[in-house]
């Protein structure tokens, strides 16, 4: 199965389904990424404040996979923002993950508390610069800390990394996204189970019709709105269930009736005022 690569804006190519290891305990992480492997996944979206890094590194590694065929991003935690502690942390994850460069290094959460974020961008600026991360990007930014970026710095970030499921569509901040020539990244594509978005008439519907299941069909959606996304499975089951999703295609009613989901329901932080 051939994953679609979506170009970003600095030329670099980023296949449009990964695999996130958020909340993936430290002493599952090898197998679970060695499975994910298995199943055909090349990109996995970690974070340093997600622990297990060094685990995603050694399955990579055991794996014997060419590294220019994977794709591995990592994230800057709010704690680690400034100019030296960015520059410390990109080198910790490196050796955490026991590689030369990362894909894709995001500044995970701008913090507009701290007020460090445009200082971090452009050490992540540098970063890229020093090949250490072939692209850079942002999570969690809302227009302003993107027009604070903008204004501040010569990079329009590669990424938005953002919630983004059906109840919570992000219209404007995705069209923010596409006038700055943006990708948008969604995380929590399938609400993490969070509520009961498999239950929705628009998705049970769509997966009867095209005889998959309603997680499959929330894929889909994800992907034919040009959305990066990676869910996290422990299971390899649905590992192998989340994608297989190119054998079939929503019709544009489907996808309108699903687009109507949106009742701009987070089920995580508003970035405006997580302090953590
Ligand atoms: P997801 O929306 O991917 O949901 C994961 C949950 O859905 C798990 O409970 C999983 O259970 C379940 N699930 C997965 N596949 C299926 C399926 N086919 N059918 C039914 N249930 C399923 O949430 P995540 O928070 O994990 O988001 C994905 C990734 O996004 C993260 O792993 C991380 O990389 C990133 N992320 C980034 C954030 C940021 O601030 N930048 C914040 C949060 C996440 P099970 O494991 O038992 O299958």
């Amino acid at each position: 199965m051939t994953v679609p690569k979506i170009e970003l804006n600095d030329g670099n190519f980023i296949p449009q389904l990964g695999f996130g290891v958020f909340q993936v305990a430290q002493e599952e992480t090898e197998r679970i990424v060695t499975d994910a492997l298995e199943v055909g996944y090349r990109h996995f979206d970690a974070a340093m404040i997600y622990g297990n890094e060094a685990q995603v590194g050694k399955a990579l590694k055991a794996s014997g996979i060419p590294r220019d065929e994977l794709f591995v991003t990592t994230k800057l935690w709010n704690s680690d923002q400034g100019t030296d502690s960015a520059r410390d942390a990109m080198d910790l994850s490196l050796e955490k993950l026991g590689l030369d460069y990362v894909d894709l290094y995001l500044i995970h959460w701008p913090r507009p508390d701290l007020d460090r974020y445009l200082e971090s961008w452009l050490v992540l600026e540098e970063i890229k610069a020093a090949g250490k991360a072939r692209s850079i990007g942002v999570s969690n930014f809302h227009r302003p800390h993107l027009e604070k970026i903008l204004a501040g710095s010569n990079t329009v970030p590669a990424v938005n990394q953002i919630e983004l499921h059906p109840a919570f569509a992000q219209r404007d901040l995705r069209a923010y996204g596409a006038e700055l020539g943006m990708r948008i990244e969604a995380w929590g594509p399938l609400g993490q189970g969070k509520y009961d978005l498999f239950s929705e008439a628009a998705l049970k519907d769509a997966a009867a019709a095209h005889g998959v299941t309603p997680a499959q069909v929330v894929i889909r959606w994800h992907l034919q709105s040009g959305i990066i996304l990676f869910p996290k499975s422990n299971s390899r089951a649905r590992m192998a269930e989340n994608f297989d999703v190119f054998g079939f295609e929503l019709t544009a009613d489907e996808m309108a009736s699903i687009n109507a989901i949106d009742r701009d329901q987070r089920v995580g932080a508003n970035p405006d005022e997580a302090t953590f």
